[in-house]
């Protein structure tokens, strides 16, 4: 991931490094394609680390079986980015994911067929499909409804056990709740997560950790942590916590910023970064030309180190509002780069209803850039805009993912799919 040279020459040239970005370039590199990732926020330290497949659809329906979800989404909104990849490839795609991230120290497990409940840190049950072995027991725990002890840390902010136990209560009887004051921070007003997580990267606080909660331990089978159970090697600190403490533990997703989130980055760094076929440029990119030899041009950067990209193919993966690939204005909604055509309501009036919670969502949640069947954006109802430029993510249209709970399993499917789809065309 050393950027030397002032012109840059790959197969794929992936614009953002978000999930949807990162997850491509994965494919990408597995698939012996040179590739340049392009991209400099990192919007995956504010997700949760979860990824869901399919939740919820139509509004009244949450799925236990997200492949049957997808099945009746195909149906009803034919544009939805699931609606032309099969589920074998949006299989493939999870499978491919995960053993890239196991070798990098980062276990994931799913149900094949099955959507799991997640704890929130709301005391809330969510369904996930994809989830961070450290907080899968907490899923066990809560089905069987085994007695569990939920601790939270003095100073952290957004994450009550209590509020979990007291939502919890009627549904789960023997839960109970714990403030500890976490080893080493009596001095401090406010405690971070990151902070915390780094802590217990170093065994001698774990020993500290479990001191602090031994005396407090009853009869209960379990005990469930915020998630901040170490960044490097979180496996081995539930697990030497299970040691000491006699008994399962699991982590809760606390809202951003995540340390599950910061994990699947770093493993997605770390895994990516040994890769010879890949060079990660960590710049915005800022024009993209396409060229009569059906290659393209890329450049990234400002005057002091501009960085130009010659590639055979563009992989947009630039995202919605927050990552700026869609930019939303008075007079409507473009995207950024290459003012492709952007699907959107009529007029800026029709981009939300007035009830915040309406059952139809928003309509400007389903703004975004339509692609055919190879993911290659449309500049007309059957043209796409370049033989390989492609499109992938939540910048993609009739996603509405927040609504659907669908939003890394599009990033990761799309992703997929797109590197599929150019390594064909070449
Ligand atoms: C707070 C939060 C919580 C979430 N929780 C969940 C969850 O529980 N489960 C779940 O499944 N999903 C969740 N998600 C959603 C999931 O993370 C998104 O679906 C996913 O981030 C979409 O990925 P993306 O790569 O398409 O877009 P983004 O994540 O938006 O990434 C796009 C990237 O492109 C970059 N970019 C834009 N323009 C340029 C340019 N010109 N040059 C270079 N780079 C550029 C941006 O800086 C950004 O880094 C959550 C997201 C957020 C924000």
């Amino acid at each position: 991931m050393i950027s030397e040279p002032t012109t840059l020459h790959a197969d794929l040239a992936i614009i953002g490094a978000g999930l949807s970005g990162m997850s491509a370039a994965v494919f990408a590199v597995n698939r012996g394609l040179s590739t340049v990732l392009m991209g400099s926020g990192n919007s995956m330290n504010f997700a949760s680390g979860l990824m869901d497949l399919m939740g919820v659809w139509p509004s009244s329906k949450a799925w236990d079986d997200p492949w049957a979800g997808i099945a009746r989404v195909r149906e009803e909104i034919p544009g939805h980015p699931y609606a032309t990849i099969s589920d074998d490839s949006i299989n493939q795609a999870f499978t491919e994911l995960m053993a890239f991230l196991k070798v990098q120290g980062l276990d994931y497990r799913r149900s094949a067929r099955r959507n799991v409940n997640i704890i929130t840190s709301l005391g809330t049950i969510k369904k996930s499909y994809l989830v961070p072995a450290t907080v899968w027991k907490g899923m066990l725990a809560f089905e069987n409804l085994s007695p569990s002890l939920i601790v939270d840390f003095s100073g952290m902010k957004l994450f009550s056990a209590c509020q979990i136990t007291s939502t919890l209560a009627e549904q789960w009887p023997g839960l109970s709740s714990l403030r500890l004051e976490f080893p080493n921070t009596s001095h401090l007003e406010e405690v971070y997560p990151e902070h915390l997580a780094r802590a217990l990267d170093v065994p001698a606080n774990r020993k500290r950790l479990a001191d602090l909660l031994l005396p407090h331990l009853e009869a209960q089978a379990y005990v469930g942590f915020p998630a901040v159970l170490g960044t490097m090697a979180p496996g081995e600190t539930v697990s030497e916590l299970e040691t000491l403490l006699g008994r399962p533990v699991f982590e809760i997703p606390t809202p951003p910023v995540s340390v599950p989130g910061i994990r699947f980055h770093q493993a997605l760094v770390r895994g990516l970064e040994k890769h010879e076929r890949l060079h990660f440029v960590p710049d915005r990119v800022k024009k993209v030309t396409s060229l009569s030899d059906k290659g393209f041009s890329v450049t990234a950067g400002n005057d002091g180190r501009r960085r130009h990209i010659r590639s055979r193919g563009v992989l947009l993966c630039t995202g919605r509002f927050l990552g700026r690939g869609l930019i939303a204005e008075r007079a409507g909604i473009r995207e950024a780069l290459l003012g492709l055509p952007v699907t959107q309501p009529g007029s800026r009036q029709m981009w939300h209803h007035s009830t915040l919670f309406h059952p139809k969502g928003h309509a400007v949640n389903r703004a975004g850039i339509l692609v055919d069947s190879r993911f290659r954006p449309l500049i007309q109802s059957s043209t796409p805009y370049a033989g390989q430029l492609h499109a992938a993510g939540s910048i993609l249209a009739h996603s509405d993912w927040t609504r659907l709970k669908c939003g890394s399993g599009v990033a990761v499917a799309t992703a997929h799919a797109a590197v599929e789809a150019f390594e064909q065309g070449l």
